[in-house]
């Protein structure tokens, strides 16, 4: 039987391109009868919260992506956390390292740096290769008789000469083995990468079709040669196109938002945006452009998949969303998932106490905090008036500030203060009027809530796509 996976890691929020590729994989299993599964790939341990897993478990319920294995709903072929089989994977390194295909390595950072250092200066390909890895044998061991960290790398093909992937949507793709290092397989703490777990994951949980992005594509050839290593069929592979910003780049934050969160956060349908993902890169066979989850994997195809970039554009969404909520919800219903969003006691708590004490009615909430339920903020430069700070003044804080938040990591009040407050202070602005131009770009007006409290709580894909609108 077919059995496809998504496979996240949870670094961050969740991506749409996260939930673009489960869409695919899951119609991929049910137009087969086959089986969808759900496995975290957290082995990065410095980068992975179980808040970021939870987020991605809650988004893809959220847009109706179930799966039928998975850390929450267990399976036959668990755990489905990939920090949780530590053992699996360093006992399969193990097995290389006696079949002779990986070998423990002892180099130093500074000595790999040095070895990539001379090859850039060489001016040939950087790929290190176990023959520029290898130490004599006296020195291998007395580095591991001194205890010295080592990790687990596999043998590469030193010679010329192209691998073969095969695609399923783009035939024989040829990648030359100059490219391809003895990559890491167990990290010095024991811990493996992504190719090595992947792998045998995909291998234990029986996977028949790998269906991924195709930033995955230069991995195949190590991957290739692990299955033959460990003797192992490969499942099929097949790269989707990435989804692209309107301007033809890849997708990214800086210019879009990425996360669900955001899609939820602005009132879109989960049906609406699952079908506009949908349609990113594939099309029904009659091209119309509203289809249910269900139509969608009735009539599904890989094959119609098409390679050219995929555009995810925020407007034909909004265009989309629009004719859902008008053709496929009574006045009832609608009441009722506007109740829903807006009125949510999990995201009416997180408001309340920062209202209550500041209300003398409640008719003075939706002037105090209405702007929790606005998309993005109507905003003129009188708004911007203040008696300390010009015009380019606001422009810099604004501009500085959002570079901040691009690169913020933990999108928590304290955190999100003390980044900008040094900020500030580096540019010279008391904090109070550097918070001016960000309370009017979040909230429209200064006269509100804590500015750090409402971007905590409208999340940083909100809060960054205000800012570069009030930037506009
Ligand atoms: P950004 O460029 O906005 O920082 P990113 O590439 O860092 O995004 P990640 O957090 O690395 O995003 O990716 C999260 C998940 O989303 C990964 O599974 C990745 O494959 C997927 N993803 C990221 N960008 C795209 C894209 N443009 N199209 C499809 N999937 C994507
Ligand atoms: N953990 C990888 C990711 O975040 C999985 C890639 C794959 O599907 O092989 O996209």
């Amino acid at each position: 039987t077919v059995r496809t996976r998504v496979a996240p890691s949870p670094t961050g929020d969740p991506h749409v391109g996260t939930a673009y590729i489960a869409l695919f994989n899951l119609a991929f299993a049910r137009q087969h009868g086959g089986q969808f599964i759900l496995r975290i790939e957290d082995t990065d341990q410095a980068r992975s919260t179980p808040e970021s897993e939870q987020m991605i478990l809650d988004s893809l319920n959220w847009l109706g992506l179930e799966w039928d294995e998975g850390p929450d709903v267990g399976g036959p072929h668990g755990p489905y956390r990939q920090s949780e089989r530590g053992d699996i994977y360093r006992d399969y390194a193990m097995t290389l390292v006696e079949k002779g295909k990986a070998f423990l390595c002892y180099r130093t950072p500074e000595e790999l740096d040095a070895l990539r250092e001379a090859r850039r200066a060489a001016g040939g390909h950087t790929a290190l290769k176990q023959s520029d890895l290898a130490l004599p044998p006296e020195e291998v061991e007395r580095r591991r008789a001194e205890g010295m960290p080592y990790v687990i790398r596999m043998l590469v093909p030193e010679e010329e000469g192209a691998c073969e992937i095969e695609d399923m949507l783009r035939g024989t793709i040829e990648l030359d083995w100059g490219m391809v290092d003895a990559q890491i397989l167990l990290k010095s703490d024991g811990m493996p990468t992504y190719h090595l777990a992947n792998v045998v994951d995909d291998h234990l949980m029986k996977i028949t079709h790998v269906i991924r992005g195709e930033e995955w594509i230069n991995s195949a050839p190590k991957h290739k040669l692990l299955y033959e290593y460990f003797g192992w069929e490969m499942p099929v592979l097949c790269h989707m196109p990435l989804l692209r910003n309107p301007d033809k780049s890849k997708l990214s934050k800086r210019k879009n938002p990425t996360s669900i969160l955001y899609y939820q956060r602005m009132g879109y349908m989960p049906e609406a945006l699952l079908n506009y993902l949908g349609r990113m890169g594939w099309s029904m066979p009659d091209e119309r452009e509203k289809f249910t989850r269900n139509e969608m994997f009735e009539h599904f195809d890989i094959r119609r998949v098409s390679l050219g970039g995929p555009v995810f554009d925020q407007e034909k969404l909004s265009w989309l969303n629009g004719l859902w909520l008008r053709e496929n919800l009574s006045p009832e219903q609608f009441a009722a998932r506007f109740q829903e969003w807006a009125l949510n006691p999990e995201f009416l708590m997180q408001i309340v106490p920062l209202v209550q004490q500041r209300v003398e009615k409640f008719s003075d909430v939706a002037p105090l905090a209405g702007f929790f339920l606005a998309g993005m903020i109507e905003l003129d430069t009188s708004k911007f008036e203040h008696k300390s700070l010009q015009t380019e003044d606001i422009r810099k804080i604004l501009q500085f500030a959002s570079w901040q938040l691009d690169n913020e990591r933990h999108w928590h009040k304290d955190q999100l203060f003390q980044q900008l407050k040094k900020l500030a202070d580096g540019m010279g602005y008391k904090i109070r009027d550097f918070l001016f131009p960000l309370f009017v770009a979040i909230a429209g007006t200064s006269q509100t809530v804590s500015v750090m409290d409402a971007m905590a709580i409208l999340g940083p894909d909100i809060s960054r796509a205000r800012i570069r609108h009030a930037l506009n």
